[in-house]
């Protein structure tokens, strides 16, 4: 596709990027028919190839309001239209191109200001642990709708002993030590389980996916630059295997620590090595797979269902790699319907759109239970938490499932 650049945008490298990837896209359609919200809403804008159009008339001089604001705004970042798209398009970062040149020339209400400036700040805040922990506490007090969003979670259990001398760093976060304290304590103990010593680093913290989907590209960069300094000096010890993300969402955001950062003369180098040395926790176990049996105790086959998290099979293009694994380790992990699709949890997006939301939980949830299994499991804390909201069946991260079984 043949892009002609207005004068504002050829002045700027976010405009060149944008022409360039827009370059790759032939206008087929293919990624139309898997776009969930195109599913749901049948509106050519409302898919990616409707999108890329009125990204192109935007970056042509045509003139911007809030109709091109909502069809953006609407879009999950799920990706699934790149793992579609025959010709390479990377839609994601051209989405996040567009956002952020929308966001600077249409001024949003007031009402959706104030609460995108909440989400940004609250989130990504040390505020946010003792405020929900206050929520948690006043839950029996609340309406079920309320309730939904303060799912109760195991107890994380013991952090295992600095015992080994090959090590990795785990992301601090922002929401999931909080919301899902398990998940850290039980990533730890299964990485202790194959030999690898897991670490905190106190001062590192959100990933900076909240602000960056929130089209805050540079609030974002504050989040990724202090998470580099934060890790740095372990890095430079040589002995850090990896820095493992246990929520996909977050896995994809500090993979691409090295693009974000590539024109920053000051960061470049050490982003592209962290991003080299982020690690979705599969990409360390998935050859684990003896280790691990050795350390399981022996207990009947559980059948549970995988939700594959957008940012983990669009994302990071890991596919199938934990369904396999589970397998190997005991589990029956029945086939789901449209598995490709996304939850609806996307970030900030189940707050911003509810109603669009919604209806994707319904139908994933209406899929997953479909096979009849004990348990669903998954990769990622917002898909997590988003899943829990719409059934009574347990929803875990799958190292619990694992971590559970350990002896
Ligand atoms: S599938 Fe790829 S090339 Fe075809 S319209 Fe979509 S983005 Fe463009
Ligand atoms: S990222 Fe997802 S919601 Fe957005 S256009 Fe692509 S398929 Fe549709």
């Amino acid at each position: 596709m043949d892009v002609q650049l207005a004068a504002w945008a050829a002045g700027t490298k976010q405009g060149h990027e944008a022409q360039e990837i827009l370059r790759r896209c032939v206008h087929c359609g293919f990624c139309t028919a898997t776009c969930p919200t195109y599913q749901l809403l049948g509106d050519e804008l409302d898919g990616p190839r409707g999108r890329i159009y009125l990204m192109k008339e935007m970056l042509e001089g045509k003139p911007v309001g809030r109709q091109t604001q909502t069809h953006l705004d609407r879009c999950l970042t799920c990706r699934n239209c790149e793992t579609t798209c025959p010709s390479g398009v990377a839609y994601g970062r051209l989405i996040d191109i567009g956002r952020e040149l929308v966001e600077s020339r249409v001024p949003r209400p007031l009402s959706q200001r104030w609460l995108r400036g909440a989400l940004r700040w609250g989130l990504t805040s040390p505020w946010f642990a003792p405020a929900y922990r206050l929520g948690r506490a006043l839950r029996p007090l609340m309406p079920s709708v309320l309730q939904a969003k303060l799912p109760i979670s195991a107890p994380a259990g013991l952090w295992p002993a600095q015992r080994h001398t090959a090590r990795v760093l785990l992301l601090k976060g922002c929401v999931q030590p909080a919301m899902f304290p398990a998940i850290d304590a039980a990533t730890a103990r299964v990485l202790d389980a194959v030999g690898y010593s897991s670490q905190v680093i106190a001062r590192s913290g959100c990933c900076g996916a909240v602000k960056h989907h929130l089209a805050d590209a540079e609030g974002a960069l504050v989040d990724v630059r202090r998470n580099i300094d934060a890790w740095w000096p372990e890095v430079q010890k040589g002995d850090v295997a990896g820095i493992v993300v246990n929520a996909s969402g977050c896995g994809v955001m500090v993979k691409d620590y090295g693009e974000l950062l590539r024109d920053d003369p000051a960061y470049a180098d050490r982003a592209a090595q962290i991003a080299r040395l982020a690690k979705d926790p599969i990409e360390l176990l998935a050859d684990k797979r003896e280790a691990l049996l050795k350390t399981m105790a022996r207990r009947p086959g559980q059948r549970v269902v995988y939700h594959p998290p957008c940012t983990q099979q669009h994302g990071m293009k890991i596919r199938g790699q934990v369904e396999a694994l589970l397998v190997a380790l005991g589990a029956e992990v029945a086939p789901i319907a449209d598995a490709h699709l996304c939850c609806g949890s996307a970030g900030t997006y189940s707050i911003l759109q509810p109603s669009l939301s919604k209806a994707l939980l319904r139908q994933k949830v209406e899929s997953l239970t479909a096979p009849g299994p004990e348990m669903i499991l998954s990769a990622n804390v917002g898909c997590i938490g988003h899943l829990a909201s719409g059934t009574d069946l347990p929803v875990r991260h799958w190292l619990e499932w694992l971590d559970e079984r350990l002896v």
